[in-house]
């Protein structure tokens, strides 16, 4: 068989890391590609597997995933096998993992995706944003929330649903407030004030919400100590992402 196959023509194979002659289940990938499984694995590391309405040897059991998916979750229900999740790994194939782990309910899977989600910051913030508001990973949801005060916010809305565009306007909003407050409190203190770097500094803040975010860059030139400092202890305060989605949800 050559390359030039199409995936429909495709007849079936098995993966080689799973063609166990000895498995007792098997599937088939959304690609044509088989996966030999032992039911006494699945039943151990997973939940998400009808295992009781899998006896059939001769049965095949079909699955949307992708066999690149499939080969990397079905190595982490076999405790020899499992698996690093290699940075080369395409976001997309993690993105589709995650997914699946938590579909299935692979434990070991859904840990090691969480980490890599964690890790891919600032990455595909709307994607890992989506991913921990449905699996409910508040703290990856804030992070990935902060992220995305960097981008343009007609940006954001095209890329992240209105369920979760809504909350996100909120949190938005929110980092707008503390902008407004930063100008201003230069504005009320330091009221002869003409020193270049604080012109350099509203520049910055009047660039982004994100200038908000990240006090320790924009601030980094100013010769104001008490200017920072109020913006920290507002900051300090803000309501992470999550509050706003629990809000929505109300
Ligand atoms: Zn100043």
């Amino acid at each position: 068989m050559d390359d030039t196959d199409s995936e429909t023509s495709r007849p079936s194979s098995f993966s080689k890391d799973f063609d166990d002659l000895n498995s007792d289940i098997v599937f088939r990938s959304d690609d044509n590609v088989l996966f030999g499984i032992h039911k006494i694995q699945l039943q151990a590391n997973t939940s998400g597997f009808a295992t009781t309405e899998l006896h059939s040897k001769n049965e095949i059991v079909s699955l949307p995933e992708t066999s690149a998916v499939l080969e990397q979750l079905f190595k982490f229900i076999y405790p020899k096998r499992r698996p690093k999740l290699n940075a080369d790994l395409d976001f997309v194939v993690i993105d589709a993992l995650a997914e699946a782990a938590e579909k299935y309910e692979v434990y070991s899977a859904m840990e090691a995706c969480e980490v890599r989600m964690r890790e891919t910051l600032p990455n595909h913030a709307d994607r890992i944003l989506l991913y921990a508001v449905k699996h409910n990973y508040p703290t990856i949801a804030d992070s990935a929330a902060m992220t995305l005060l960097h981008d343009p916010v007609g940006e954001v809305m095209k890329k992240l649903s209105p369920d979760l565009f809504l909350p996100w306007a909120l949190y938005y909003d929110q980092w707008c407030g503390f902008q407004r407050r930063a100008a201003d409190y230069h504005r009320q203190e330091y009221t002869t004030c003409k020193d270049r770097n604080c012109i350099v500094i509203l520049e910055k803040l009047g660039a982004s919400v994100a200038s908000v975010a990240d006090l320790d860059s924009t601030f980094a030139n100013s010769t104001h100590l008490r200017w920072p400092e109020h913006l920290k202890r507002i900051t300090d305060d803000a309501l992470g992402f999550s509050v706003f989605v629990s809000g929505a949800n109300k």
